[in-house]
């Protein structure tokens, strides 16, 4: 299992949507538009990762995101093998150090999704962004992609496939 967790509005639900070719996730600019977990299974012949789109960060949706850690963490449930860890472009707010912080604390493997590279148009500013995101935590992998137009979704997925 594979969980995509990051702060609200990141873009999380955009990215289940387009690993899967569907709409399984409402997506909406208005932070905490997803309530519950929701699921999404990605088959094929001899290959089947189920992703999770965590809900964001604040009240009932924070103890989701904690419940989700702790359960991955003490792994008594422990079906989350991989962590995506999603963040927006250039930006890094305190709500993404939270979801840092349980991300470590989960000590599952971690590759680091940058979202919205679209919008960044200064692509040394982007690489600077990369390279500081790098050396805050331990990453397996580090994606720049754009989950609305599908710029390295692709690839992701590909790189999930591998490691499963
Ligand atoms: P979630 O709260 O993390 O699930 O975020 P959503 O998937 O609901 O997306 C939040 C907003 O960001 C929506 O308006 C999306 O259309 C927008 N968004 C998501 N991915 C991208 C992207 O790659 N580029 C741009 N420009 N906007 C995006
Ligand atoms: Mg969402």
């Amino acid at each position: 299992m594979v969980a995509i967790v990051g702060r609200p509005n990141v873009g999380k639900s955009t990215l289940l949507n387009k690993l899967l070719g569907q709409k399984v996730s409402i997506t909406s600019r208005k932070p905490q538009t997803t309530r519950h977990r929701v699921m999404g299974i990605d088959t094929e012949d001899n290959y089947q990762a189920v992703f999770v789109d965590t809900p964001g960060l604040h009240n009932e949706e924070k103890r989701a995101i904690n419940r989700l850690m702790n359960r991955a963490a003490s792994s008594s449930l422990g079906d989350v093998g991989l962590v995506l860890f999603m963040v927006e472009g250039t930006r890094w707010t305190d709500d993404d150090e939270l979801v840092l912080n349980k991300v470590r604390q989960a000590n599952l493997p971690c590759w680091l999704v940058v979202n919205k590279s679209d919008k960044v148009k200064d692509k040394t500013e982007l690489m600077t962004h990369l390279q500081w995101l790098n050396e805050k935590g331990e990453f397996e992998h580090i994606f720049p992609i754009s989950a609305k137009i599908g710029k390295n979704v692709d690839k992701l997925r590909e790189m999930v496939h591998a490691s499963l």
